[in-house]
């Protein structure tokens, strides 16, 4: 078991008061600096290339990215979302590390891993930085394993509680991906309606607001691990947002830390099912400081056992 990070993703500093700050990816890494993760293979994330970014985002959102020059005040590309001077290349590493996660479990280097990086990418379009994300890593890393390991069918399992809007308008025509999504709604992005089906590789389970653990763990093993296994997938992707936690100030889920453990447990049953096991797992939301390190750190154990 991999945990790929960079020192650079502590770099990408959006400016006070904001949520997706630095001390979310410190205290991932804390949570995971104890005894009982030191089984942990520790690797530290190369950069994505162009060729690599440019499977999923447009010439010209990758140049605005890497071209882009913000001074300390920083930059901002919407309503929420900033580039500091540190931003182009903690997205660089936080797009290389899946990539690499990929490479690795696919040639057998590991069978799974566990990407530590920041920012986010879930909400990124092809052409379009959003909602915190500037490069959406995990579709990134799927467009490579098509291209580059040949892979006819790639799952993208999607947790965090806000809905992966980039991640489904990439992938909303490629049937050789399936993307499933449990997320709060109403709330942002507005997308991820139940009748948001792409070319059938869509799966959508909104979640209303106030919604626990039980309901929940009914709607992934009523609907959405059912709709996976189907799939039968090569190779098992997560946008691992901890933001349905009952205790994020950003949303109004109310999990538990150790629904996030069931749900891994039930994703690396998916993986050793149809995938000889390879699961790549990234960072996305999770805003509550304890509970993001909690429930992050529930997600590696599960992963290393
Ligand atoms: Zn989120």
């Amino acid at each position: 078991m991999r945990l790929y990070t960079h020192p650079a993703c502590l770099q990408h500093d959006p400016g006070p008061g904001h949520p997706e700050s630095p001390a979310r990816l410190r205290a991932v890494l804390d949570a995971l600096d104890h005894d009982s993760f030191a089984a942990l293979d520790r690797v530290e994330a190369p950069r994505a290339s162009r060729l690599q970014l440019l499977r999923t985002h447009t010439l010209e959102h990758v140049a605005r990215i890497l071209e882009a020059r913000p001074d300390e005040n920083g930059l901002r590309l919407d309503e929420d979302t900033v580039m500091s001077p540190g931003s182009a290349e903690a997205a660089l590493r936080a797009a290389g590390a899946v990539v690499a996660a990929v490479d690795a479990v696919m040639t057998g280097a590991c069978e799974r891993a566990f990407c530590a990086v920041r920012p986010p990418g879930h909400h990124a379009t092809a052409d379009t930085a959003m909602g915190f994300c500037l490069f959406n890593s995990v579709a990134v890393a799927a467009a490579h394993a098509i291209a580059e390991h040949r892979l006819k069918r790639v799952a993208i399992v999607d947790f965090d509680v806000h809905h992966g809007n980039g991640t489904q308008d990439i992938f909303a025509r490629e049937p050789k991906v399936l993307y499933v999504s449990s997320h709060q709604a109403p709330l942002y992005p507005g997308t991820g309606d139940a009748i948001e089906t792409g070319v059938g590789n869509i799966v959508n389970a909104p979640l209303p607001p106030d919604t626990r653990s039980q309901e929940f763990r009914q709607i992934w093993d009523g609907l959405l691990l059912p709709r996976l296994h189907d799939f039968r997938p090569q190779l098992v992707l997560i946008s691992a947002g901890f933001d349905a936690h009952r205790l994020d100030p950003l949303a109004q889920l109310q999990l538990e830390t150790e629904d996030y453990a069931w749900l891994t447990d039930r994703l690396m049953h998916l993986a050793d099912a149809h995938a000889h096991g390879r699961l790549v797992s990234s960072l996305e939301g999770g805003y509550d400081l304890a509970a993001l390190a909690a429930a992050s750190a529930a997600h590696v154990r599960e992963l290393m056992a």
